[in-house]
Formats: structure tokens, C-alpha cells, sequence
């Protein structure tokens, strides 16, 4: 006799404090038919699949077929899907009308991407304070690191500064809209306009401010915008760099392949313009999907995510604020604004015994290290020579008022007793 393994169950989580519109949204795994009690603080890395992306996901599976290649239905229903998606992503960070779309594999491909198009007589600023993605892709003879700014005017400042000194020729400046370790939030707009009155452009690394706050390109002036779906509750595989098209459409393609061309001949290739330039192969079509869904998604949701994660924040940083064994790690100081993510250490105890304990005692998943931010742990713990690493606890739709009294209660037993 066969049997038919049983399919992964998933329910939807409307307990906690969560605004109950977000609540249907959500989806958690059903361990044997009873909820996980599962304490997620690690939404900072990837932030699971909302129900609406994984609707969106399974009315395409059945019929999807390649884009922009075929004359059949499924084709041209599936190029539909794919156009609008790449709408969609467009209107989620409020491009302007001619900003392209383009789709890639995540923020760290979307950065590449741009490295790649980037003038080869270019300089470009970034803190030393960024995640690598954002810190590595550049040419390391023409690019200018700043240390790692203690303030927001003190970044406007240090961003003027070096572009006063910099080369003549074109100029971009990379910065994070928000940091995934201390969640703080850069002065994009000003950071924009000094670039701007420097005849600089700018780029922003959205992965860690799009799922938190809105992203509007026009509004902020800045010329590009890089994310990743999943950090925005979309499942893995699909990014976007988003923004102006002359670099782009100046360089070479991404990837040589099929789709990036607009001719073959013997000895000569004619490169397509527009995104197509930039995504060489077949697409990744459902990942577009899904991205755009989950734009969808966090639009929809935005207010009640604001309001969810900035109270859960205050709970998480007072509950922490009140452990003397804790301290917890900023650039700009405690009063700057910043999204649901908090880096701290815990006196006596590695980051990584933390974080163990936590997960095996408590059922509580942060994460531990450098957070592929390595120079920027390394300033953040200079007076810490215990610690060569931190705890990062990041929170997301799915956190809950019991979650946060869970964190702080087993830190505060953790820090007095030992683990
Ligand atoms: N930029 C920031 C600020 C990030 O937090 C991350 C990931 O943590 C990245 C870039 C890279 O994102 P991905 O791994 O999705 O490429």
C-alpha cells in the first residue's frame, strides 16, 4: 500500500498584540497541531512568508510558463504577471516614471549590479559602518571609506567633507537606510542633498528600512534603491535594484546570455536596453510574484507595522535598559529614531553562549556575531574587549508583547544566574 506523506501544515497567528488586520496575514508552523511557541528575533536576516505572498505564489504555480519568449496563453498571462510585478516593486519605493526596474537575487546582487554599471572614472563614499554588501562591491581604488558616523548631522557632515576632496568625475554615495545592527536610521534625504549639491548620487541600501518604514525614491532623491524580498516576509530568491537608467543602460549586461540580447550576429552582439539588459537568462518569475506581493503586502500593513514594532521596541529596550549586566550598542546615542532591531552584550557571558541558551532554554531564535558587519561591530565593541561579538534581537509582524517579556525575562536570568 502507498501512503501519501502528509503536507507541511501551516495556521494563521492571530494571538498577542498583533493589530488583528496583520494578524490574518501572518502564517506560523503547526508542530503536531499545536502552535510553536517559537519567539522569532531574527527578522532582521529573513522575516517569514506572509499568507497573501504564499496565495500569490500558488495561483501562478499551476500555469506559469517562460516570459517575454513564448506566444502561447501561459506565456503571455505569465509576462502580464511579470510586468506588473516589476509595477509594482515601482510604485512600492514611489519611482519616478522613467527609474527602472530590475529584478536580481537579493540587495547584495542589486549592489553588484550597480558596481558593475558604475563609470569607471567614478568615486564612490560609503561608511565603514555598512553591511559588506553595501561596504565590498566597489572598486577599492576609487572608493573612499568613512568612519563610522556618531551622529546623523555628523554623517551629513562627513559625506560633505569627502566630496569636497574627492576627484573630479562622477560620484555616488552608498548608504543603508537603516542599520542591521543597530537599527538606527540615516539621514537619507540630507545625505541625498548633500550628494546632490555636489553633483553626487546616491544609492540607497533599502534592505533593512523597506520592511520597516516607507521608501519613497522621488521624495527622498536618491537615485537608487536596492532591497531584498525576503526580509520583506517574501520567500528567498528575489531582490530589486531600482532606480536611473543611464548607468545602467551604459554598461555591460549583468549576465551574457539570452534575454540580455537584442541581436546575435556573426561577431556582434547588440545588448538589449532596460531591465532586460541586466536580467540575462530565464527569470525568476515566481520570486517576482511573491516580491511584488509582499510589497503589496507591507503597504498595506504599513501603519500597523510602524506602530506594532515601535512599541514593541520601547518594551524591549526598557525591559533591557534595566539589567546592569546588559549593554546595548547605538552610532547616533538612544534617542535616535530606529527600526525594531537591538545589538547588545551581556556581561560574563559570550554572545554566542547567549544565543545558544536562548534558542535551546527559552525557544527564542536571535543571532549572534558580526552580522556580516564587521568593521562596524568591531567599533561598536571597541570598549568591550570581553566581547568579540554581539547579540542582535530583531523584531517583525510576527512579534508578539510575550515574546518581548520572554527576551527580557531570560536575559535578565541568564545575566544573573549564568547559563
Ligand atoms: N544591506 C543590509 C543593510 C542588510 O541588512 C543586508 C542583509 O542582512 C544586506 C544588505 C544584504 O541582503 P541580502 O543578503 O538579502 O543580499
Amino acid at each position: 500500500a502507498t501512503t501519501t506523506a502528509a503536507r507541511p501544515t501551516v495556521a494563521r497567528l492571530t494571538t498577542g498584540s498583533i493589530p488583528a488586520t496583520v494578524g490574518a496575514d501572518l502564517l506560523v508552523p503547526l508542530a503536531d497541531g499545536r502552535v510553536t511557541d517559537y519567539a522569532n528575533f531574527d527578522h532582521g536576516a529573513s522575516a517569514p512568508c506572509l499568507e497573501s505572498v504564499r496565495r500569490a505564489v500558488e495561483v501562478a504555480l499551476p500555469s506559469y510558463a517562460s516570459v517575454h519568449r513564448g506566444n502561447g496563453y501561459a506565456s503571455r498571462i505569465t509576462t502580464q504577471w511579470y510586468e506588473r510585478a516589476r509595477r509594482e516593486v515601482h510604485g512600492f519605493v514611489g519611482a519616478r516614471e522613467d527609474d527602472q526596474v530590475i529584478f536580481t537575487r537579493q540587495t547584495t546582487d542589486a549592489l553588484n549590479l550597480l558596481a558593475r554599471a558604475v563609470p569607471a572614472d567614478a568615486t564612490v563614499i560609503v561608511f565603514e559602518s555598512e553591511h559588506h554588501a553595501a561596504l565590498l562591491p566597489w572598486p577599492a581604488e576609487r572608493t573612499i571609506r568613512l568612519a563610522a558616523p556618531t551622529s546623523g548631522t555628523g554623517a551629513v557632515t562627513a559625506v560633505a567633507d569627502a566630496l569636497r576632496q574627492a576627484p573630479e568625475g562622477p560620484r555616488l554615495v552608498v548608504v543603508a537606510g537603516a542599520s542591521n545592527v543597530t537599527g538606527e536610521i540615516f539621514p537619507i534625504a540630507e545625505l541625498a542633498a548633500v550628494a546632490r549639491a555636489h553633483g553626487a548620487r546616491t544609492c540607497l541600501d533599502a534592505a533593512q528600512l523597506a520592511p520597516h518604514r516607507p521608501v519613497d525614491i522621488a521624495a527622498l532623491d536618491v537615485d537608487w534603491v536596492a532591497l531584498s524580498g525576503h526580509k520583506l516576509y517574501a520567500p528567498y530568491g528575489a531582490g530589486a535594484l531600482i532606480g536611473r537608467a543611464d548607468w545602467l543602460d551604459a554598461a555591460d549586461p549583468y549576465l551574457y546570455g539570452g534575454g540580455a540580447t537584442a541581436a546575435v550576429g556573426a561577431g556582434t552582439t547588440v545588448w538589449n536596453e532596460g531591465p532586460a539588459r541586466h536580467e540575462g537568462g530565464s527569470p525568476n518569475v515566481i520570486g517576482a510574484i511573491a516580491l511584488a506581493a509582499a510589497c503589496a503586502a507591507v503597504s498595506r500593513h504599513r501603519d500597523a507595522i510602524e506602530q506594532h514594532e515601535r512599541s514593541l521596541l520601547a518594551r524591549l529596550r526598557t525591559g533591557l535598559a534595566q539589567i546592569p549586566e546588559v549593554t546595548t550598542y547605538s552610532l547616533f546615542g538612544a534617542e535616535a529614531d530606529r527600526v525594531g532591531t537591538v545589538c547588545f552584550t551581556v556581561r560574563g557571558i559570550s554572545s554566542t553562549l547567549v544565543s545558544a541558551a536562548l534558542s535551546a532554554e527559552y525557544g527564542i531564535g536571535v543571532r549572534d556575531g558580526k552580522f556580516c558587519a564587521h568593521p562596524l561591530v568591531g567599533h561598536l565593541l571597541q570598549d568591550s574587549p570581553e566581547h568579540g561579538t554581539a547579540v542582535r534581537a530583531s523584531l517583525g509582524l510576527g512579534t508578539t508583547r510575550e515574546h518581548v517579556d520572554r527576551l527580557v525575562g531570560a536575559i535578565r536570568t541568564l545575566a544573573t544566574q549564568g547559563p
